[in-house]
């Protein structure tokens, strides 16, 4: 009997894992990625991975995002030795997101770090590059890369074995999308393992592009400051080349100053124009006659010191800066530097989880406190939910139901509220929880 154990996202949306076992025994692990939010959900990082090692023959990575990426470096720590399969876009931004992680814990002085710098580069040179569509073989258990559209370089994995197929979603992007390729639809499954973080909403159909343009206006009038928090991969090259845009169709003025405040997404926008061969048409019509992510008044910020000296600038701006979801990172510097004042804007295009500075914010309180310091919330403050990297209930639908002959589907990578909303419209769901071990097919 061919199995499947649940190591992470199950029951929640972060700590992808999965580890496939066929009848003869041969083991692949699915994503080994980061348990993030709550402090009891931080905790499961420091549990030991449920894997015998040395029976491990071989690791998929979906794509770059820590919540999928985020433990692989505790495999390799542990001894682990054979490849971990990944697109070269995934292998680039892997790069970026896991040495980040390994700096960010150094410096961390509250908590002991799950792995070392070098530990995170070992991880990245274990990593082998495959193209989408090319079938791989992990002994007896074959799979192929089918490009997912939620960030660039993620996957869906289709996998053979025992003489059936499994399909594991990865993350669904929000299809079609502005810079990526659409979602590939498969043919058929014997059994879907698949996320369902929005399956129990639809995203509001608003247009990104003229709230952006409406937000840089009203700043624009006012000499004013608006700020957009934001994550590095995917939602900023989305803004710059949202933004490019507009400066080029003249809907704001173009001498307004766009200043890009985070070293990792200006290295994550170079990654992005290393790979037109993944482009949406549009982007790669564009990328053609100009930069898609570049416009004449971007600047870039590279260091801490270049970014307090944005406030002695005067006159109209915008500032993108991390963390998306205020939780630290360059713009909570701004935002305790400009909240107070009237002409400030601030505009959330990304998820904000419950216990973050950003969802309180979004409550527009008159006062907040930032770092124990309280602040009077002058600013206006205004969201875009269009932005999403993740498929909404119609789109997940919409997915699962383009294959043929599925049997079982098992809902992970989401809250319970999400998955059963989602459970409530299929036939045969599975809801499984933390360490549960299954029947594949
Ligand atoms: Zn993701
Ligand atoms: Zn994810």
């Amino acid at each position: 009997m061919s199995t499947i154990k649940f190591l992470g996202a199950a029951g929640s949306v972060t700590g992808s894992c999965y580890l496939v076992t066929s009848e003869s025994g041969t083991q692949v692990m699915i994503d080994c990625g980061m348990f993030q939010g709550s402090r009891e959900l931080q905790k499961l990082n420091y549990e030991p991975i449920d894997v015998d090692i040395s029976n491990l023959n071989g690791v998929i990575l979906t794509h770059a995002h820590l919540d999928h990426s985020g433990r692989l470096p505790i495999l390799i720590k542990n001894g682990y030795k054979e490849p971990i399969y990944a697109t070269e876009a995934t292998i680039d931004l892997a790069n970026l997101v896991l040495l980040d992680t390994a700096k960010i814990a150094r410096e961390n002085k509250e908590r002991t770090p799950l792995y070392s710098e070098t530990d995170a580069e070992y991880t990245v040179q274990a990593m082998t590059a495959i193209p989408y569509h090319k079938e791989i073989s992990i002994k007896d258990i074959k799979f192929i890369l089918r490009d997912a559209g939620h960030i660039m370089g993620s996957s869906s994995i289709e996998m053979f074995l025992d003489g059936k197929k499994a399909v594991f979603s990865g993350d669904l992007g929000n299809y079609p999308e502005d810079l990526l390729r659409t979602t590939e639809m498969l043919e058929s499954a014997d059994t879907v393992i698949m996320e369902a973080t929005y399956g129990d909403r639809t995203h509001s159909p608003q247009n990104i592009k003229q709230i952006l343009a409406n937000e840089i206006s009203a700043v624009e009038k006012t000499d004013g400051t608006l700020l957009i928090p934001s994550f590095s991969i995917e939602r900023t090259q989305e803004l710059l080349h949202l933004i490019d845009h507009l400066k080029h169709d003249g809907l704001v003025l173009p001498e307004t100053p766009v200043y890009l405040d985070s070293p990792m997404a200006i290295k994550a926008t170079e990654i992005y124009k290393k790979y037109r061969n993944l482009y949406s048409k549009e982007l790669g019509t564009h990328a053609l006659s100009d930069d898609p992510f570049d416009f004449p008044a971007l600047r870039l910020i590279q260091h801490a010191s270049e970014s307090r000296k944005i406030w002695e600038t005067s006159g109209a701006k915008v500032i993108i800066a991390g963390s998306g979801m205020l939780n630290g990172g360059r713009i909570v510097k701004h935002l305790e530097n400009y909240i107070t004042n009237p002409t400030t804007r601030l505009l959330f295009v990304g998820f904000q989880s419950h216990d973050t500075l950003g969802a309180r914010l979004l409550n527009s309180p008159q006062k907040i406190k930032i770092k124990r310091v309280e602040y009077e919330v002058n600013a206006t403050i205004n969201k875009c939910s269009s932005l999403s990297a993740h498929a909404d209930q119609p789109k997940l639908f919409q997915w699962l139901k383009s294959m043929q002959g599925v049997k079982q589907v098992f809902l992970i990578h989401a809250e319970d509220n999400s998955r059963l909303a989602f459970a409530n419209m299929i036939n045969g769901f599975i809801l499984p929880k933390l360490h549960d071990v299954r029947s594949l097919f």
